[in-house]
């Protein structure tokens, strides 16, 4: 798959046209010493032709890859929906590509800015610095989002929408490293509904486009342009969102052959306002003007077809993978991540989902056969985490499963510092199982900082749903290698993390009520689909255990780029050493 430098071949073959048949016919053992003799001879041969072997240069790429992010699909969908797909979908990637099966999230928490920064970084929190979607700053005394850049500018959209930059990731990207092999003459360009999922893939050097709720547009910010380039202009003169939503969102196929979860009807899901129950069919038309105007087509379907008419005008407008250089193109599928949430993995509405973008995937991928040429593009899918189930639901099938209430617990956590330090301020914020302590006040007052950090510990482990907590001097001062206080310490940013961790059980959530959420390192949040497909990719599967930060180093290898400079993953071996 890849020539060293084309320019040694084509040299050495005059020079070496009598030792072919030595080369070709002789013993192994020869062959390097023959090998040297001929590079030699080349090296001393390039001195008169450099220029000319620097143009006829060549490494094999592919035209085009395109990155895929489902936010919030669980591996197990492949698997329990998959008599439905239809052939050229997902069942195209599992049959055609190569899957591993038991691929894994690799720090907490798992939520989708560090999912996304995790996948296009190949590392963890504690290197890239996304350590949640949100996260609180002690210097500011104020929370931070992650693509959140204060500098910048909406272009194209509401200006409240446009304050988005890659500025907080402190690492390269694979897109990023790509640019850079290529003299930037690769084009990059990320497309989702949600900016993270768009703007972290994008990195540093690409262009980043995302969905404005309130104009139905897509948009960018003046990091990337001072102006949308004219093809986003047109196609959001299509005004595909609002065509999209004047509809009723019925199932795909006839509801009571839905059996792969719960029934329509339950109390786990939450409904959409203006409408008492959870239940099909949903008259979008109608619903949208209590569910954020036009910004309701991320919680339907129809955002995964937007976003694929994205993807492909992005395709079309940048002739990406059709210029002679090898293009990237990030996509993230945000809808699923909104659906799952209101209604939860047992929800005919996420199966429904799932069946929808399957047929949305099989006519992008129709669609990149056609433009690109079969195996001429590489894609790969995943996750930026999955997702726990409905806490009640857990119950009803006598699973052992439990909500924490928060308030309870800060107030518990107040009054227990109070007696034991005296008055303050002492908790400085509460955020991502994070306790965040007033340092100054601590320093003030004279006391150790580990030690209070231990105590509070210790308090908290006394709630019920709390399973271990951990301090920041335990993350700062000792290594793990396995288990949770992996996860968590590779999540931990010495800089920006908290004082005390704190992790639920499994099937425990915050606060729980209808719906769900994701953010630990119990596997319904960790095990997500890594599948590589395309060019130079064998078809196949393994259930090796594999981290997602290895998306990035296994393209680097397949693309001959450096690695992203933060790396901590390895090469998935069984795909980029399958001859
Ligand atoms: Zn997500
Ligand atoms: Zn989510």
């Amino acid at each position: 798959r890849f020539n060293w430098v084309t320019g040694v071949q084509t040299c050495a073959l005059p020079i070496s046209l009598g030792l072919q048949k030595v080369i070709f016919t002789g013993k192994i053992s020869k062959y390097s010493h023959m090998k040297k003799l001929i590079i030699l001879g080349c090296l001393l041969f390039s001195q008169f032709s450099f220029a000319q072997e620097y143009s006829a240069r060549e490494i094999e790429r592919p035209k085009l890859v395109v990155g895929i992010v489902v936010d919030q699909m669980r591996q197990e969908y492949f698997y329990r929906f998959h008599d439905r797909y239809v052939e050229g979908g997902l069942k195209r990637l599992m049959h055609d590509g190569f899957m591993m099966q038991n691929g894994h999230y690799n720090y907490i928490p798992t939520y989708t800015g560090p999912g996304h920064a995790s996948v296009y970084t190949g590392t963890t929190p504690a290197t890239h610095g996304i350590i949640g979607n949100n996260w609180y700053i002690r210097a500011m005394d104020d929370d931070i989002y992650c693509a959140e850049d204060s500098t910048v500018s909406a272009v194209g959209g509401s200006e409240s929408k446009g304050k988005i930059s890659p500025r907080n990731l402190l690492t390269t990207t694979i897109t990023d490293e790509l640019r850079f092999a290529t003299g930037k003459r690769s084009k990059v360009v990320g497309v989702a509904i949600k900016d993270r999922g768009a703007a972290l893939p994008a990195g540093h050097l690409g262009d980043a486009y995302w969905f404005d709720g309130g104009t139905g547009n897509f948009m960018t910010s003046d990091y990337y342009y001072e102006e949308l380039p004219a093809w986003v202009k047109s196609f959001n003169e299509r005004k595909l969102a609002a065509k999209y939503l004047d509809q009723t969102w019925e199932t795909l196929f006839p509801i009571e052959t839905y059996i792969q979860g719960a029934s329509d009807d339950n109390e786990f899901e939450s409904p959409f306002k203006g409408k008492a129950r959870p239940t099909f069919p949903y008259d979008l038309k109608k619903l949208q003007k209590d569910n954020g105007g036009l910004g309701m087509i991320s919680s339907t379907p129809y955002g995964n077809t937007f976003t694929v008419d994205m993807a492909m005008a992005a395709i079309q407008g940048e002739e990406l993978g059709q210029r002679g250089e090898t293009d990237f193109l990030a996509v993230s599928f945000s809808t699923p991540d909104y659906i799952g949430h209101r209604f939860g993995p047992q929800a005919i509405e996420v199966e429904d989902n799932y069946l929808r973008l399957d047929r949305d995937l099989a006519k992008f991928f129709d669609y990149l056969d056609k433009e690109i040429g079969k195996g001429q593009y590489l894609v790969f899918l995943t996750a930026d985490h999955g997702v726990a189930d409905v806490v009640n639901y857990m119950k009803s099938e006598r699973v052992t499963a439990g909500s924490l209430d928060t308030k309870a617990l800060t107030t518990g956590l107040d009054n227990f510092i109070k007696e034991k330090y005296g008055e303050g301020d002492w908790v400085s914020n509460f955020s991502n199982q994070q306790i965040f302590l007033n340092r100054e006040l601590i320093a003030e007052k004279g006391l150790s900082l580990a030690k209070v950090q231990t105590e509070i510990a210790d308090y908290l482990l006394t709630f019920d749903g709390i399973k271990e907590t951990y301090t920041g001097e335990t993350m700062r001062n000792q290594e793990f290698t396995k288990g949770l206080k992996h996860l968590l310490q590779m999540g931990y940013n010495h800089k920006s993390s908290g004082d005390v961790m704190v992790v639920m059980e499994p099937a425990w959530l915050a606060n729980a009520g209808k719906g769900t959420t994701h953010g630990t390192g119990f596997t319904y949040d960790t095990n997500v689909p890594i599948v590589f497909y395309g060019w130079g990719v064998k078809p196949g599967s393994s259930s090796r255990y594999a981290t997602i930060t290895d998306i990035a180093p296994t393209l680097s290898m397949m693309l001959k780029t450096r690695l992203p400079n933060g790396a901590t993953g390895q090469p998935i071996l069984e795909i980029v050493d399958a001859k």
